[in-house]
């Protein structure tokens, strides 16, 4: 399971896109084996000095796509001790989540640069930022709201600014920040690159496009369909979980598949490193396989695996790649892959030769657009689940532990045991005595450690409306056993509010869940049970933060409507 030091040998995809040593080491660091399809594209671009117009959703490796030519373009060969303290970049994005985590992307891609990097948005003490301003910083990552108040302000200056992205163009827009936009990149040098991405390119994106690019190329990672032939016939499910949620929702997960081979994907040799250490821990037969493995480890690990030895594989891409294994039960995509096509090449190791295969994949909240692209490319529903509750366990090994009782008493041979029966049958009712025996056995089967690991609370941030769970919601741990308070019953601090639009206009969870918790800030674990009807949904939220809520719902587009929002009157 341990690799040897990632540092030493480098990702040579990296290399041919033209990006110089020090930053490809930082990548081998993060455990990044090979550029992405997003960044195999615009990274050389960008480098160039082109425009780009890039249509990828977050979970396709874009943010790097756009940081790394960034940096390489706006410091080049100027060592840090000679640069003139000046923004010289700047990345717009939606919303305030998406500045933090954008900003702390371009710190860790830009580490050898030196690169100062500082988010700023909208709810933050605009003194703080003032004095980071201050402080002097290289690249901004701003919401365009925050950015305009500033520049009114005066306190930060664009003209050093060579390189913007726009980044999620079309959420920019939908959430009503044309104008500030249009102030923006009206206050911008012409003379920069600019950089556009955005999951959709239609009306205004393009005209945005259109009159702040410079003669752009256009990018896209592959919108085709799959030849129909190739199409893997598999059973298709998906859990939206937060990422530190992710390793329990996984355990919970496997549990209840109880596969009997699978492969789980990640995206880097560290993640494989660390997941392979903690499912082991965790009582599972887990091994690595990633591109730091000598040839006679992963010849190793595959013999292990095929001989059925080891029943979970966690593998990058890479390592998998020509992989020698017939099929597995399971496809278990750690991480959403980076594009619709190694979607339907992880996909395809499962439910071959007629049998029936599972693909499970766990996307962030924010990436479940890229389940909407997978669902396009194997027209094939995916189907988003609650994660299994510590309930849904126990009955699911009680289950189990009911086949295997059926399957013992049709192969006979209970003499020996029956003695024990009926000494105990005069003294209790047989049917007492056979529970106790199913109660010591399902203990016994349970396996405590993982019961009690599963106790840790799994926040799930898209239930489907039909099977729903309200007690994965609210953040409180779970003992096993004990039964659960339901949230929206015990509780007097949570309003429902009413949202006009329903399944028919497609809404899901996710969209609810994440228009609640990006516009008003609110934590996704705060808001209680989704119900979508066809016409309108509910949603459960916290008493404190209802006006909140409607407020920033009212002034944004879900599912790119303007919808009526309101307290529900029943
Ligand atoms: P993004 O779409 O930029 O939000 O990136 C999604 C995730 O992919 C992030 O967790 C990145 O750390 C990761 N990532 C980006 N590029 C690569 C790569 N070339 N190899 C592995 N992981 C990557």
């Amino acid at each position: 399971m341990t690799s040897p030091d990632s540092t030493t040998d480098l990702p040579e995809g990296f290399t041919a896109l033209g990006l110089r040593p020090a930053v490809i080491a930082t990548l081998a660091s993060l455990g990044y084996e090979e550029p992405t399809p997003i960044q195999r594209e615009a990274v050389p671009l960008l480098l160039e000095g082109r425009d780009v117009l890039g249509q990828a959703a977050t979970g396709t490796g874009k943010t790097a796509a756009f940081a790394l030519p960034m940096l390489e373009r706006i410091f080049g060969d100027v060592p840090e001790a000679g640069r003139a303290r000046a923004v010289r970049a700047l990345i717009l994005v939606p919303t305030r989540e998406l500045a933090m985590q954008v900003s702390e992307a371009v710190h860790r891609y830009g580490k050898s640069y030196g690169a100062r990097v500082l988010p700023v948005y909208g709810g933050q003490a605009i003194g703080m930022q003032l004095k980071a301003l201050r402080a002097g910083v290289d690249v901004i990552v701003a919401t365009p709201g925050r950015i305009v108040d500033h520049l009114r302000r005066g306190s930060i200056r664009l003209d050093s600014v060579r390189f913007v992205v726009l980044d999620e163009a079309d959420e920019m827009l939908d959430m009503g920040f044309a104008e500030d936009l249009e102030a923006v990149l009206d206050a911008l040098p012409a003379e920069r690159q600019t950089a556009l991405f955005s999951a959709t390119m239609a009306g205004r994106v393009a005209s945005i496009a259109e009159r702040h690019l410079r003669d752009p190329v256009r990018i896209a990672i592959d919108r085709h369909r799959a030849d129909p032939g190739q199409l893997p016939r598999v059973r298709q499910v998906a859990y939206i979980v937060q990422r530190r949620h992710k390793v329990v929702a996984l355990g919970r997960v496997l549990d209840m598949e109880n596969p009997t081979s699978a492969i789980v994907f990640c995206r880097t040799r560290t993640e494989v490193d660390e997941l392979t250490e903690t499912l082991s821990g965790r009582g599972y037969s887990a091994e690595a396989l990633h591109g730091g493995l000598s040839q006679e480890q992963r010849d190793r690990v595959m013999r292990r695996f095929r001989d059925g030895v080891t029943e979970l594989l966690i593998a990058t891409d890479v390592a998998a790649r020509g992989l020698d294994v017939e099929s597995v039960s399971h496809v278990v995509n750690f991480d959403v892959p980076s594009a619709p096509d190694g979607y339907v090449h992880r996909i395809g190791r499962t439910g071959r030769a007629g049998r029936e295969g599972v693909a499970i994949t766990l996307a962030e909240p924010r990436e479940h657009r890229q389940l909407r692209n997978f669902e396009r490319v194997t027209r094939q529903k995916i189907q988003v689940q609650t994660v299994p509750t510590i309930v849904d366990l126990r009955a699911r090994r009680l289950e189990v532990l009911r086949g295997s009782l059926h399957e013992t008493l049709l192969g006979g041979d209970l003499e020996q045991h029956r003695v024990v029966v009926e000494s105990l049958a005069e003294e209790f009712d047989v049917l007492d005595v056979a529970a106790a025996a199913v109660k010591l056995a399902h203990e016994a089967t349970a396996g405590g450690a993982r019961d009690d690991e599963a106790a840790e609370e799994v926040p799930s941030v898209s239930p489907p409306p039909d099977s729903r769970s309200r007690e994965s919601r609210d953040g409180r741990k779970s003992r096993p056993g004990r039964p659960r308070r339901d949230r929206a019953t015990a509780d007097a601090d949570v309003t429902r509010i009413y949202i006009g639009l329903g399944r028919k206009a497609g809404m899901r969870p996710a969209d609810l869940v994440g228009a609640i918790a990006n516009e008003a800030g609110i934590d996704a674990r705060a808001i209680g049970a989704v119900d979508i009807a066809d016409r309108f949904s509910l949603v459960e939220v916290p008493d404190e933060a209802v006006d909140e809520i409607i407020g920033a719902l009212r002034h944004t587009t879900i599912r790119g409507k303007r919808v009526v929002v309101r307290r529900d009157k029943n």
